[in-house]
């Protein structure tokens, strides 16, 4: 498999995690456990995962404060092997998600933009979109700058986007896309009344060459214009923390186009590293190796 550059253009947050027995209700205090510091926020994790994962040559487009937090991303980012010169400094504190995971493991999270409010296409980010063969974007920063990296691409790169998380797109962003990824909320979200997923992920591919719908344990479907979905399986795990495995997931799917592999080898990759990150804790350190990733591929059915 050759090497893609890929560029990810997105939000870089610390998550601050406390586990809860239940979580405190408005105007309520209530006792957590310790306090756990990771790296975190969509951007982040898909460069991470591109990177750890997929092999691929990958630069972030982000923008970061000037404190601990951005010390912390940056660690992990470089940590993972991606390039974070087009990695912005910026007078306002880094992203920060407060996350409370009760004994059930359900999320209350508040996420605090910070910085992501403020990513900009330096020129680096410019000379880097224009030689990259798969650009990915998320919906955590500006609308505007997502548009403005699709638009800054070369022709014949591929411009992935992941719709997360959900919010109306405008119609020049959808003619951009060549592969959109969603999961089953974001999906019917994006083709409400479609009363089912094969059918919602049909009417997306009217609108765009390529849906990815991804199903957790369920694997994924992938649609094609004027095509019934096909669906391809994930490996069965022991699921032990979800978090982080769209982000993977994300990251690994743009690693294997920028290389040149077909959408679904591509998917079915991806489909792996997503199903060995919902057996680690965390999100950056659940990501997992290329190489374990290449075993997962060929023990998989
Ligand atoms: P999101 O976190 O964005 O909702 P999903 O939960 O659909 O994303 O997970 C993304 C991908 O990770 C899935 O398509 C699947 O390949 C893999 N995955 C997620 N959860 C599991 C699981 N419990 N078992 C196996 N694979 C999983």
């Amino acid at each position: 498999m050759s090497v893609g550059k890929v560029v990810v253009v997105g939000s870089v947050n610390v998550d601050l995690v406390v586990a809860v027995e239940r979580h405190p209700a408005p105007g309520q205090t209530v006792l957590g456990g310790d306090l756990r510091r990771t790296a975190g926020g969509k951007g982040a994790n898909q460069a991470v995962a591109a990177a750890r994962a997929g092999g691929a040559d990958t630069t972030l487009v982000a923008a970061l404060g000037h404190d601990t937090a951005a010390e912390l991303a940056l660690g992990s980012l470089t940590g993972a092997g991606v390039r974070t010169d087009a990695v912005q400094r910026v007078d306002v504190p880094t992203g920060t998600a407060l996350i409370t995971v009760s004994p059930d493991g359900e999320n209350a999270i508040v996420v605090a933009a910070g910085a992501n409010a403020h990513v900009a296409l330096t020129a680096t980010a410019r000379e880097r979109l224009a030689q990259a063969d798969v650009v990915l974007a998320q919906l955590e920063i500006p609308l505007d700058v997502v548009r403005a990296a699709a638009a800054a691409r070369r022709p014949g790169a591929r411009f992935v986007l992941n719709a997360a998380p959900s919010r109306p797109l405008p119609d020049d962003l959808w003619s951009q896309v060549d592969v959109l990824v969603v999961n089953e909320h974001e999906a019917a979200d994006l083709a409400p009344g479609a009363g089912g997923v094969e059918v919602a992920a049909a009417r997306l591919a009217e609108r765009v060459p390529t849906v990815v719908v991804t199903l957790g344990a369920e694997g994924s479907l992938v649609a094609r214009r004027g095509q019934w979905p096909a669906a391809v399986p994930a490996p069965r795990v022991r699921a032990v923390d979800t978090t982080g495995a769209g982000d993977t997931f994300c990251g690994v799917l743009a690693a294997g186009l920028a290389a040149g592999d077909d959408v679904l080898d591509a998917v079915r990759r991806a489909g792996v590293a997503g199903a060995l990150a919902v057996t680690r804790a965390g999100a950056q350190a659940a990501v997992p190796s290329a190489a374990e990733v290449a075993a997962g591929v060929g023990a998989a059915p």
